[in-house]
Parts: structure tokens; C-alpha cells; sequence
């Protein structure tokens, strides 16, 4: 059976989070969210978090700014206000284990997802590192997406779905996808294939080199 994970980057979103929780929940989907530090400074975004967790949802961090990929990031405190800085709003919500996800831009892998220093904080902490496999690019196509997540699903055994719940994203379109996903016999599933997971729990499993921005950048 083909199996897909579905993970929302970029929240939590006010105006639009509580409706993709509603639709996972009453579809019986267990997803992953990557959240950005600069909306858990505020208490609904860390309320958002709470309840994602208490649905039984995995929640991981997706950096503090999410302007500059690590990988380009000239500032030496990079990890820093980043990486660290989301970790210390989200432990108290997260019980753990720690889970990263770098972004690119578009989605795009290469080397400006991680730099050195980015790579040494992710082990030296126990992080796992997860990517992805579908990038349906649901904020550029709301309405367009799941035609193109569910033949990304299709192609491989164990897709991992990146959606976005922001506004004017994958809400419109999510619970349409997860029935087609299903019409077709995809198992949606929380677990994430090693393919996506160049690091787990801090141990490096997986070809970090086309990944990692040269030494010396930070
Ligand atoms: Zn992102």
C-alpha cells in the first residue's frame, strides 16, 4: 500500500490553523507541523501549538524568521536566533522528540538548507533533520494543489507532502485531497520514511553533502 505524510510549514496561523486541525481531526489524519518562532511569541500562536499536540499531531520548528535559508545566512548567531530561539518557546508545548525542518524557498534542496554550525546544533541536541517529497506549492495554487500532491503520492511509495496552513494555501483544497488520497489507497500514515531524515535524533543516517553550505560560511 503507498503510504503519504502530510506536514503544514510555516504556522501557526490564527485564521487558519483551527480549520486544518478541524479537518484533520474529522478525517482521523495525524500530521506534522513545522512552526516559526516569530508566531509563538504571542499566546494564540502557543494556544495553536497546545491543541495541535493534544490532537495528537507532531510539532516541529521551521526556524524563528524564516527570511535568510541557513545555508545563506551570514550572521554568526545564525543558529542562534533561529533555531535555538523557536526551540525555547516550543519546549515547554512539545514534549519531544526534537524535529527541524530547513526551508529553501520554494521548496528547492540544496546546499543553503543547513550550514556547518546548523548541522552541529541539530546532532549536538538530538534533533531529528526531516525534509520532504512534494512540494505541491499550495500557496501559489490553491485551488490547483492537490491535483499535483496526489500525483506526487502516486510516483512514490511513501510521499511526504509539504502544504502550508497560512492563508490563501492548501486549506481550501485539504480535505478534498485527503479523500482522493484515500480514493486511491494511500495510507496516510504520521511516520516519515528515512529518506526524508538525513539526521534522526541527532545521529547522522543520511548524505548530508548536498545539503550543507560550505564551511566557513557559519
Ligand atoms: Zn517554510
Amino acid at each position: 500500500m503507498r503510504r503519504a505524510t502530510i506536514t503544514f510549514d510555516n504556522g501557526p496561523d490564527a485564521a487558519v490553523t483551527p480549520a486544518v486541525l478541524d479537518v484533520l481531526r474529522r478525517k482521523d489524519v495525524r500530521a506534522h507541523f513545522f512552526v516559526l518562532g516569530k508566531h509563538l511569541v504571542d499566546r494564540a500562536g502557543r494556544d495553536l501549538v497546545a491543541r495541535a499536540v493534544a490532537e495528537g499531531h507532531l510539532v516541529g520548528n521551521h526556524s524563528f524568521n524564516h527570511e535568510v535559508p541557513l545555508g545563506d545566512d551570514p550572521r554568526p548567531d545564525a543558529v542562534a536566533a533561529e533555531i535555538a530561539a523557536t526551540e525555547a518557546l516550543l519546549a515547554p508545548l512539545v514534549p519531544g522528540p526534537r524535529r527541524f525542518r530547513p526551508f529553501g524557498g520554494g521548496g528547492a534542496i540544496g546546499p543553503h538548507l543547513l550550514s556547518p554550525a546548523a548541522v552541529d546544533h541539530l546532532v549536538a541536541r538530538g534533533y531529528s533533520c526531516v525534509l520532504w517529497s512534494s512540494v505541491p506549492r499550495d500557496w501559489v495554487d490553491p485551488v490547483g494543489w492537490p491535483a499535483r500532491a496526489l500525483e506526487d503520492c502516486l510516483a512514490q511509495p511513501h510521499a511526504v507532502v509539504v502544504l502550508h496552513d497560512i492563508p490563501d494555501a492548501c486549506l481550501a483544497g485539504l480535505e478534498g485531497f485527503l479523500d482522493a488520497a484515500r480514493r486511491e489507497g494511500i495510507d496516510l500514515v504520521a511516520e516519515l520514511p528515512l529518506a526524508v531524515t538525513p539526521i534522526v535524533d541527532g545521529e547522522v543516517v543520511g548524505d548530508l553533502g548536498p545539503l550543507v553550505a560550505s564551511a566557513g560560511r557559519g
